[in-house]
Order: C-alpha cells, then sequence, then structure tokens
C-alpha cells in the first residue's frame, strides 16, 4: 500500500463535509516596567543562566560542517554548521517569558529580570557554555521537493540538563544569517516572533505537543519585510524568541541526507540512531521478549516483527505520535499552515509557528496562510491527510537508507491511519459529552455548523449548558445555544432542532448528570484560544512599546478551559476588522 494523496483519511473515516453555502515607524520607545516576579508563588529558586548544565549531544555525536562562516552554501556530509549568532541589536527589551518553560531548564526566574538578559537571549552577548549551530535539513514544501533548506534564522546554542535528567534544546529564532539562509536575512520581526512565543505556550497549555517558548526580546533595530510578497517592504521592529524543545529534529532533517550522494545516505542511520539514543530509549532497549508483532493483513499473511528492527519500531511510533497531534489540532481547530515536511518534528510536536490559525466560523476549507490559497493544500480539513502525505516521505527516505523495508513502510502508515482514526474519535466524542462514538450525529453536527458558520471553539464550550432533559418542548430547544446560533433563519432553526432532539436523547441515554457532563465537556473544549484577532492587538501595542497584552495574553491561554472572571472579553468573535488580510490570513513571510 503506498499512499497516494486523494484517498482521502477523512472521508474513509466520518468526516467528508459539504462545503459552506457562500462559499514606518521610527525607532521604539519603551516604556514597559521590567517584568517583576509577582509573589512568593512566583518565585524560584533555580539556576543562576551562568550556572546552567550544557551538554552538546549533537555536535559532539554528529558530523559537523568543517566551515564555520555563514556564506550560503550547500552543505554536504553534515548534519549542522557551527555559526554565531550575528544581529545587530540596539537597547533589546524583555517583552515576556514563560514562567513554566524556565522551570524546565530549571532557571531561576530572577534572571530574567537581569539587565544582561535581554543581550544574552538576542544572541548579542554569547551565554557562557553554549555552542551555537544551525541544522542542516531539507524538505518538500507544497508537494514538490526543496532541496536543502536548513536553519536560515534558528540556531541552537546548545542542549541543557535538567535535575530530572531532561535534555531540553535551546533556539534563537532570527540571531542572524547562517550556511542556510540563502537569499534572506536570518532575521525574524516582532509580528511573527509575538505570534509564535504565545501559540507555543497556548499550545502546551490546551494539552498539545509542541515546541515551548522561553523567552521573547525585541532587538531595538527595524527589519524590512514584505508582508503580502506584494512589492510594498515595510520597515517592521525586530525580534527574537527563544525556542525550547527536547529535540528539533524534523523528517527533512533525514530527507536531506537521503537525497545526495551514497556517503551521504549513511547519515540518515547516524541520526536515525542518534535519535533513538536520545529520544527514544524504549526503543533502543526494546528486546525479543517486549513481543511486537503484526500482521499486515496482506493476503500472503505476513508479520512485522518490530523488536527485530528498531528503525521500524521508531518510524510506526513517529506515525503515531503525528497522527496523535493531528487529531489533536483537529479537537481545537487549529490550522497549522505550511504542513512541508520540513515543519513535521520527529517528536510528534507542533514546529514553526508561521501563517497559523485557529477555526473561528466553522470552515473545513479554511487556510490561514495566502501563499497557499490557490490549491488550499494545508486547510484544516486537510492536515489528516498531509500528514499521512509527510509520512509517507519519511518512509521512503528511510527505506531509501535501506532502515526499513516496504512492509515495515506500508505499516507505519496503516498505523498513522488506525490511530487518528482512534484519536480523532475519542475526541470528538467527548467534545460533545456523547456516551459513546456517534458519526452520524458528529458529521451532522459539522455540516451545520459548516453552513451556518458557527464559531467552533464557542460552540463546543456552550454546547455543555445544554439538558439531557427529553422533555423540553422543541421550541425552547435552542434557548441555550442562543448566543453561538446567531442569525439563523427559521428553516436553518428547523434543522437545528432536529439535531439537538437527536443529540438530547443520546446524551440522556447515559444516565450521567447533566452537572458533571458539564465537567468533563468543560476539560476538552477550551473557553479561551489564540484567536488571530487577539494576537494582532497584542502585536500592535508591542510595535509601539507596550508589552502588556501580550503578557496578558500569556496569562490567558495558560489557562484556556478555566472560566476566568473578568476576562470574558477574550472569548468574544472576532470584530470586523479581524477579516482583513494580515490578522486572519498571512503570508509566510516573517
Ligand atoms: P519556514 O517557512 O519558517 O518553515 O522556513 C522555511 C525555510 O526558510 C527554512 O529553511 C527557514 O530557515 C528559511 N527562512 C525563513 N525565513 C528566513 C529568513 N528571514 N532568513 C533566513 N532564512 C529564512
Ligand atoms: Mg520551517
Amino acid at each position: 500500500m503506498r499512499y497516494e494523496m486523494g484517498v482521502s483519511i477523512l472521508t474513509r473515516f466520518h468526516f467528508s463535509l459539504p462545503l459552506p453555502r457562500a462559499t514606518a515607524r521610527k525607532r521604539i520607545f519603551h516604556f514597559c516596567p521590567p517584568i517583576a516576579c509577582r509573589s512568593s508563588m512566583d518565585q524560584s529558586s533555580g539556576l543562576n543562566l551562568e550556572d546552567l548544565k550544557w551538554d552538546h549531544s549533537f555536535v559532539r555525536e554528529l558530523p559537523g560542517d568543517p566551515r564555520r562562516d555563514s556564506f550560503p552554501r550547500e552543505v554536504l556530509h553534515a548534519c549542522y554548521t557551527q555559526v554565531s549568532p550575528s544581529v545587530q541589536v540596539h537597547n533589546p527589551q524583555l517583552v515576556a517569558f514563560s514562567q513554566p518553560v524556565a522551570d524546565l531548564l530549571d532557571l531561576d526566574h530572577k534572571e530574567f529580570q537581569r539587565p544582561d538578559f535581554p543581550l544574552f537571549f538576542s544572541g548579542a552577548t554569547p551565554l557562557v557554555g553554549a555552542l551555537p549551530y544551525a541544522q542542516c535539513y531539507g524538505g518538500h514544501q507544497f508537494g514538490m521537493w526543496a532541496g536543502q533548506l536548513g536553519d536560515g534564522r534558528a540556531m541552537t546554542l546548545g542542549e541543557i540538563l535538567n535535575s530530572n535528567s531532561e535534555r531540553w534544546e535551546l533556539q534563537l529564532k532570527g540571531a542572524g544569517k547562517t550556511p542556510y539562509s540563502r537569499f534572506a536575512d536570518g532575521l525574524a520581526v516582532l509580528r511573527s516572533s509575538v505570534r509564535e512565543f504565545l501559540c507555543s505556550e497556548a499550545m502546551h497549555h490546551l494539552g498539545i505537543p509542541t515546541t515551548r517558548a522561553l523567552s521573547l526580546v525585541t532587538t531595538g533595530n527595524l527589519v524590512t519585510r514584505d508582508m503580502f510578497y506584494d512589492g510594498n517592504p515595510k520597515e517592521e521592529p525586530g525580534a527574537i524568541v527563544c525556542r525550547v524543545a527536547q529535540s528539533f529534529l524534523r523528517f527533512g532533517s533525514y530527507q536531506i541526507h537521503a537525497s545526495r550522494s551514497d556517503e551521504d545516505l549513511g547519515l540518515v542511520r547516524v541520526l536515525a540512531d542518534y535519535a533513538i539514543r536520545h529520544h527514544f530509549p524504549h526503543i533502543q532497549n526494546m528486546s525479543k521478549s517486549d513481543s511486537l508483532s503484526f500482521c499486515t493483513g496482506d493476503e500472503d499473511h505476513s508479520v512485522v516483527d518490530l523488536t527485530s528492527n528498531k528503525y521500524a519500531a521508531w518510524v510506526v511510533e513517529i506515525a503515531e505520535r503525528t497522527a496523535s497531534l493531528i487529531a489533536r489540532w483537529q479537537g481545537v481547530g487549529f490550522t497549522h499552515g505550511v504542513l512541508n515536511t520540513d515543519n513535521m518534528s520527529i517528536l510528534g510536536l507542533t514546529i514553526d509557528y508561521g501563517p497559523f490559525g485557529f477555526l473561528d466560523a466553522f470552515d473545513p476549507k479554511f487556510t490561514p496562510n495566502t501563499t497557499d490559497l490557490p490549491g488550499r493544500r494545508y486547510c484544516f480539513a486537510n492536515q489528516p491527510d498531509i500528514g499521512l502525505w509527510n509520512i509517507a516521505q519519511f518512509t521512503t527516505t528511510l527505506q531509501a537508507a535501506h532502515l526499513i523495508n516496504e512492509k515495515e513502510a506500508n505499516y507505519a502508515m496503516e498505523r498513522y491511519g488506525t490511530r487518528f482514526m482512534d484519536d480523532y474519535q475519542v475526541t470528538m466524542t467527548k467534545k460533545l459529552g456523547l456516551p459513546k462514538y456517534n458519526k452520524q450525529m458528529i458529521n451532522k453536527l459539522l455540516s451545520n455548523m459548516a453552513v451556518d458558520k458557527v464559531d467552533y471553539t464557542n460552540f463546543f464550550r456552550t454546547l455543555s449548558n445544554v439538558k439531557a432533559d427529553i422533555n423540553i418542548p422543541d421550541d425552547e430547544l435552542l434557548v441555550p445555544l442562543k448566543s453561538v446560533l446567531l442569525d439563523i433563519g427559521k428553516e436553518r432553526k428547523e434543522a437545528w432542532t432536529s439535531w439537538l432532539k437527536a443529540y438530547i436523547h443520546e446524551v440522556s441515554t447515559s444516565g450521567i448528570p447533566d452537572d458533571e457532563r458539564k465537567i468533563s465537556m468543560d476539560s476538552v473544549n477550551p473557553k479561551y484560544i489564540l484567536r488571530n484577532y487577539l494576537c494582532q492587538t497584542a502585536i500592535d501595542a508591542a510595535e509601539i512599546g507596550d508589552f502588556g497584552e501580550v503578557r496578558s495574553l500569556l496569562k490567558l491561554v495558560e489557562h484556556p478551559y478555566d472560566e476566568q472572571p473578568g476576562m470574558e472579553k477574550y472569548a468574544r468573535l472576532p470584530p470586523a476588522w479581524a477579516y482583513r488580510p494580515g490578522v486572519c490570513m498571512l503570508s509566510c513571510s516573517s
């Protein structure tokens, strides 16, 4: 079984959806006070920056580029190039930092108040113990092999081992050119950095695997960007996010070596061994007694034995993690926007936040990426299929390097499908508070939502207020959903009433009390998501030096499932201005 685009996972499952009916600034002034540690609860007694425990396994164990300059070039026979940040700064400022990420690194919160913190985390002053490098990787972009890409504006500072012996890689995004920058400047703007900083943390607190963000600093200098690629470049404030993940290895980190000579093909195995050793130790330690054999379902009744080939076990786990990740995205209405294979983490993390967007009105064809508009390859409803397409590219790479055979590759793809279906069904069943999965009911709901352009987040959050009482008269059924079923005519009211009747009947069979069902539904249906217009408000303020809204939003998204008294305005639908390009849709220009 080779995977082909067009054989939709979603149609195989239950999610074939009808389409909706209608189808110059000067230098920045900073007037934010330094971030204070607010309460004794917030105080930590962690490490100083100078005492972080660095351990550079990537540089130590993998072949690197002998050159250390940043001249743009093809880098062969190497997984990385050691480079130094070169970004120019002028009075850089700390915009915000994430306390939970600081805790992952055992870093004392007081360190963020140091006057030299923005210098370290812009890359302007080298951090003691760091060993910066840019990773070499390639990728398929919009379905086409794009050759070498690599960290063109991200630089890993190194890995830190925390007191739990966890390995965390720190990476500065926007710290200057590397050999992988091609024709671009190696820099990042505040607009996209605010988005990446906030969304990384928002996704984590939604319970979705993601790279994290430690800090966001401005560089104090301006960067030129043609935001819509329409020949109207503007100057924007520069900024740098410090991203944190156990590893930033991507599918493309492997693809690049398989695309080259036989000498480089061997690096696929070297890099797979590295990843398994450090990030999949349970696979490294797997033994025959673990007995992981599976029938392939082929006519010859052959068996895939995952204990006899660690690379097969590894790719199956990556396929499953990816499927599970994408099922969770669908659950909260997250659309990544640029699901190229260089933006697919081997750890199953959400990675590389560019023109992402959460659904407001439910629209399966929604893409937040203007570059994606012609074909909508990366639209919300296509994400599960694209995940599989990307896994197929990854398995092809491992096959080319003779790490897995065709049966094992097919098995990984099969497991992707099964895992996606299982997780997606569980997610939707929980979102609706149903006693068991009901394909027809979920289908009908999603098609109703698409027709009436119902807000994806607010609908599910409000649905938990419906009482499981089959005696409610028809003309009162829609009352609890009044705030989310806006402007619907008589005919549509009938469609919704009919769905709600069936729904109430279904949930009433569970015997679960209304208040219990509400608690359970509210724990999976967020009240607060990082809507693009909220980000934009924070960006507008930050661009004139007021970082208060970025910090408020960070606190808000740390508790997305909680009612937060006084914060209800952040759950409102987007205002009219939010539908202009640049807010609800973005290009890859960042
Ligand atoms: P992305 O769309 O962020 O996933 O980036 C795709 C590729 O373009 C990666 O190799 C990036 O490192 C590179 N890239 C994007 N923006 C820049 C930039 N401003 N300077 C250098 N490289 C960049
Ligand atoms: Mg990328």
